[in-house]
């Protein structure tokens, strides 16, 4: 491999080759390279069999030049500081992209909710926040769901910094439940998203995505969703599903309501048999399966340099963070794979968390229609606004997103007059 996988120096590299690109000046990418806050906190939580766990956690917060840090909370086994590092960093040029005045951020704590109780998760969401809240705020650092974390543990989180605070503030989190301030339209919003520019892919490359099919990486909140939305939105037809167990691949296709609910019974996509003519596949080979389109939903690092010459799909919608690494990127540039960046792709969930700010702050609140015709306006901005940097520059369209994103960024730091 002649690149690393620490995501966080890919997403260092990322911006080299965008920093090269535009000429950006020293001080700007030194600045932009590094996280300007970074938070490592370690905290007790009680066990259900009175014994007490010390968790350690993150937060990072990468760049609040255009507005508050903002960013998703990873509850997950594996989680180090390089990566929410790198997400990040990420999250800034995702705000960016989408041209929403927020900047980036990120949280994880290093544990593995599976094996929590639901009391011992509220425990621990609780203590995350008691050990960062006084760093955070709608004015500061607003956190969300993200890998394992779920609505109601944002409720929990909010609960604990408005006694904190000593009063309500609904702000300070986003993808809180309805009643608690959520917006309407947040449950889907990064997988709607990402099927908004799967639709702006489908119109600049002439695909007609009614005939497409399509292999989903990953059965969370975007996979699923995206499995949902493909079908209902193009009438595509997603063929392969997979979760960390493994995957399955029907070539008649999936039905996204009969899968969820052979998971919800097992545990897994696993061994789904529809109506006969499914075979089970492993995660790394659902990455190469002959198929139109490939969505990434799961971790990092999938498509590498390894596989991704392998990789059959014309177009892959990136809605995990960071699955494709910088050799790769060049592999599928070269043999005309259009790839739609992760943190374009996926930003409809934090452009519909800043829509949930915006009402909260406001205190009224949109209804669905409202939100999606919002998020559609913000989405194919974005979308077309890369594209014709990709198109002019003859680039990939990560380096384009990029080139986008960081002007943007850079410009507010030099408004500032920091730079
Ligand atoms: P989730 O926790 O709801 O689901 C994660 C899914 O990935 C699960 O189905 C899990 O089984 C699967 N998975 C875990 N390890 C895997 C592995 N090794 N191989 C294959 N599948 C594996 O998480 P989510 O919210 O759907 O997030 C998925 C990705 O999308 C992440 O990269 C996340 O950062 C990104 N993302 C999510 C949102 C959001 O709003 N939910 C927004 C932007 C980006």
């Amino acid at each position: 491999m002649s690149h690393s996988l620490n995501p966080f120096d890919i997403a260092q590299q990322q911006l080299a080759l965008a920093a090269e690109l535009m000429g950006l000046d020293e001080a700007t990418h030194e600045l932009l390279r590094w996280p300007m806050r970074e938070l490592h906190v370690r905290f007790p939580v009680r066990m259900d069999d009175g014994d007490t766990r010390i968790f350690e956690g993150f937060r990072v917060q990468y760049n609040d030049a255009r507005g508050p840090t903002k960013g998703g909370i990873r509850f997950h086994s594996r989680e180090t500081f390089d990566v929410v590092r790198a997400l990040a960093a990420w999250m800034t040029w995702k705000c960016a992209v989408v041209d929403i005045p927020l900047g980036g951020g990120k949280g994880g704590v290093v544990c593995n909710p599976k094996e929590l109780s639901a009391s011992e998760l509220e425990r621990l969401s609780r203590g995350y926040i008691r050990a960062l809240g006084h760093y955070i705020g709608p004015e500061i650092d607003v956190p969300a769901p993200d890998v394992y974390t779920t609505p109601q543990i944002m409720a929990w989180m909010m609960d604990e910094y408005s006694k904190m605070v000593g009063h309500n503030a609904p702000g300070v989190i986003t993808g809180k439940p309805t009643p608690l301030g959520g917006s309407q339209g947040r449950n889907d919003a990064t997988a709607r998203g990402g099927m908004y520019c799967l639709r702006e892919a489908g119109w600049v490359l002439g695909i007609d995505l009614n005939q497409t099919t399509i292999a989903i990486q990953g059965y969370g909140n975007a996979g699923q969703y995206a499995h949902k939305l493909a079908k209902e939105i193009f009438g595509s037809r997603v063929v392969a599903v997979s979760d960390s167990q493994g995957g399955v691949y029907c070539p008649q296709g999936l039905d996204a309501d009969q899968v969820m609910a052979h998971k919800q019974r097992t545990g897994t996509v696993v061994g789904y048999a529809g109506d006969g003519g499914c075979q089970n596949v492993t995660n790394a080979e659902l990455i190469e399966l002959d198929v139109d389109v490939l969505i990434p939903a799961a971790l990092e690092n999938v498509v590498t340099g390894e596989n991704a010459s392998r990789v059959k799909a014309r177009v892959v919608a990136e809605l995990a963070n960071g699955p494709t690494t910088p050799d790769a990127d060049d592999i599928l540039f070269d043999k005309g794979t259009f790839v739609i960046p992760d943190f374009l792709c996926n930003a409809g969930g934090v452009t519909v968390s800043y829509f949930e700010q915006v009402q909260n702050a406001y205190g009224y609140y949109w209804d669905l229609d409202m939100v999606y015709k919002r998020l559609d306006q913000k989405m194919t901005a974005a979308f077309h606004a890369v594209h014709q940097v990709a198109q002019r520059h003859r680039i990939h369209n990560r380096l384009a997103a990029y080139t986008v994103a960081v002007a943007r960024v850079a410009e507010a730091c030099r408004l500032r007059g920091w730079v």
